[in-house]
């Protein structure tokens, strides 16, 4: 728990967010600025920014995650395929310092429009 991170604020619950779904390792919210017409954040509970500073212990929870979306695809409305972007750091543009994938799904994704 980081004081003045947006998101541990949402996984200690003292900022709402569209949850759609929540574990041990991770949750899964809906962007509120969405860039596809699917737009979930999978944000590991553990804060840290950068995918250089994981522990390996980290690695494998990040790991167990992606499984974790992998098994509720259907659920979550990706079945006919979805986009994983994990920003790090100013030239990626990333904007909260916390550990978050980006799943983007919905329609066809072409890279130009990224
Ligand atoms: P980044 O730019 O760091 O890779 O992604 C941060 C994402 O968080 C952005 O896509 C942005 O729209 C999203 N975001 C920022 N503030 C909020 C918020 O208060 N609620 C939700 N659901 N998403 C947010
Ligand atoms: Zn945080």
């Amino acid at each position: 728990m980081e004081e003045n991170c947006l998101f541990c604020k949402m996984i200690k619950g003292d900022v709402t967010s569209s949850k759609v779904f929540e574990d041990d390792n991770m949750i899964i919210i809906k962007d509120i600025n969405p860039i596809a017409p699917i737009h979930y954040l999978l944000i590991v509970k553990e804060h840290y920014q950068f995918l250089n500073q994981q522990s390996i212990e980290q690695a494998h929870k990040l790991g167990e995650c992606l499984h974790k979306l992998s098994i509720m695809q259907s659920t979550l409305g990706l079945d006919k395929g979805y986009r994983l972007i994990i920003n790090q750091g100013e030239f990626a543009g990333q904007s909260v310092h916390h550990l978050h994938v980006h799943i983007l799904s919905g329609k066809e994704l072409k890279w130009e429009q990224l």
